[in-house]
């Protein structure tokens, strides 16, 4: 009973928690309690905090709540460097989502381009992709569109920026609507994301789980 007042403290609905507990995670994870609630309220939020701390459902819980309030189109884009991330991150999602049918698609390398493109014409609510398959699609024929998306997730967000990805990242970035919620996960924090540390305020919320370092 106490476990679910945590997690009911973020503001997240009965629904998600209910659906937390039956996958196992009973109480939340520093970097889920500190930035939930931020996600919520609408802030840019960067977090960091080591391999295994719960980073994925720490943005995923947010997304879909907000998403159980306003289902439209892709909703949510979540980038990571890795198909094999990509898939876990997915099945987090669907798992939670379960009770509203959430659909969430991976766009990953390896794939039939085709068939990949007939899903995301249905409008999943949660793309999550590797950057390069993504711009395959995006400079491709397009059968869907980015325009309406309301999170952008960078998880993996100091390898996402490590350079190697730069000219995918920025090709994305001029698809995505320029009003849109940013989150960014890492597990270390590297000097461009110390940069983006320089923009924390009003709209910015930066989260630094130190505890395990
Ligand atoms: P990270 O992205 O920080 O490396 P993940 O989000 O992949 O970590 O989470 C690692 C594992 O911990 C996953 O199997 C996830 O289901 C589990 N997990 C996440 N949050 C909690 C929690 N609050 N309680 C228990 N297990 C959790
Ligand atoms: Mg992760």
């Amino acid at each position: 009973m106490e476990q679910q007042t945590d997690f009911s403290k973020l503001g997240l609905n009965n629904w998600i928690i209910k659906q937390c507990h039956a996958i196992g995670v009973k109480k939340p994870t520093p970097i889920q309690t500190n930035c939930i609630p931020k996600i919520l309220e609408g802030k840019i939020c960067i977090g960091a905090a080591k391999t295994g701390s719960g980073k994925t459902l720490a943005f995923a819980l947010p997304i879909i709540q907000k998403l159980s309030e306003d289902p439209y189109g892709i909703f949510a884009l979540v980038l990571t460097p890795t198909r094999e991330l990509a898939f876990q991150i997915a099945d987090q999602f669907t798992l939670i989502g379960k009770p509203m049918n959430l659909r969430s698609y991976v766009v990953v390398g390896g794939m039939d381009m085709v068939e990949q493109g007939r899903q995301l014409s249905k409008h999943p609510h949660i793309v999550v992709a590797t950057p390069g398959r993504l711009v395959d699609h995006l400079e491709s024929c397009n059968t869907f569109s980015l325009s309406k998306i309301k999170f952008l997730v960078l998880d993996e967000a100091d390898r996402l920026l490590s350079g190697l990805f730069d000219r995918q990242i920025k090709t994305i970035y001029d698809a995505l609507p320029k009003e849109r919620q940013s989150l960014y996960f890492s597990a270390t924090i590297t000097d461009t994301l110390n940069l983006l540390k320089e923009l924390v305020g009003d709209s910015v919320y930066y989260y630094e789980d130190t505890t395990s370092n």
